[in-house]
Formats: structure tokens, sequence, C-alpha cells
């Protein structure tokens, strides 16, 4: 990704920004001018909520670009609290940890870095709300 378009993805990365529909209500991440439920244009930029639970998830052991220090890795479907979904990197926690309905809440992390120049972004990922607990 070149840097004026992360730049411009920046409400995105770093709030945690989408969308909520006017008319049905329903929530989306990233923003869309039309809601993907009714096709409504009525939609409003919304911060979501921060935390949320694990819908599906994929264990990877590829690593895309950028991502290579950090395989394997656990990518997932997070619902965020108010029904949102977002496709995000689970951190702070083992592969095997990973659980379907396990919660978990957004954490500003360091997402990959590109070339040797090193452009770093940063975004959220996900990490498990009970951390501690499962350590024990
Ligand atoms: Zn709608």
């Amino acid at each position: 990704m070149s840097v004026p378009k992360y730049w411009r993805e920046i409400p995105y990365h770093f709030r945690l920004e989408g969308g909520i529909c006017e008319d049905c209500g329903k929530a989306f991440i990233p923003y869309r001018h039309v809601c993907p439920y009714c096709k409504s244009r009525n939609i409003r930029h919304a911060e979501m909520p921060k935390t949320g639970k694990v819908i599906t998830f994929s264990i990877l052991h590829a690593h895309p670009k950028g991502f290579r220090k950090q395989a394997p890795y656990v990518v997932a479907l997070v619902e965020l609290d108010n029904g949102a979904r977002v496709v995000s990197q689970i951190t702070d926690c083992e592969a095997e940890n990973v659980k379907i309905g396990m919660r978990v809440e957004a954490v500003f992390r360091k997402i990959s870095e590109e070339g040797p120049a090193g452009i770093i972004k940063y975004g959220y990922k996900f990490r498990p709300v009970f951390q501690n607990q499962l350590k024990k």
C-alpha cells in the first residue's frame, strides 16, 4: 500500500471508524457510502466499540509481504459489540488458544513493515480480553 493511500485510511486505522445506517440501524466497518444491508445512502460516520467476539478464524503459516516476523499468525473475523464485523489479526495470544466466541478487544499495534526502508504501519489488532487469566 502506498503512503498516500495509507494516509487517507488513517481515520479507519486509528479510530476504528465505521458507518451506521440511519435507516436499518446496522453498523459496519470500514465506512461505506451505501449500506451493505439495505442499500440506503443515509450513513453516518461512527466510532466503533473496541470489544467484540471471534466469529471465525484462520491460522496462517505463510505470510504476506511485511508480515515476515509474525508467522504463524491468526486472522479472525471479529464481530464488534454493535454487530459490525471486521477482519483483524489476533495478537498477544498463542494461535492454539484462539477460540470461536472468545471475547477480544482492540489494541493499537504495529501492523507491518514494508521493505528495507521499513515503513511501519500501525493500526488495530485484537487481543483476548481476559489475557491475564488465560496465562494462569
Ligand atoms: Zn441500512
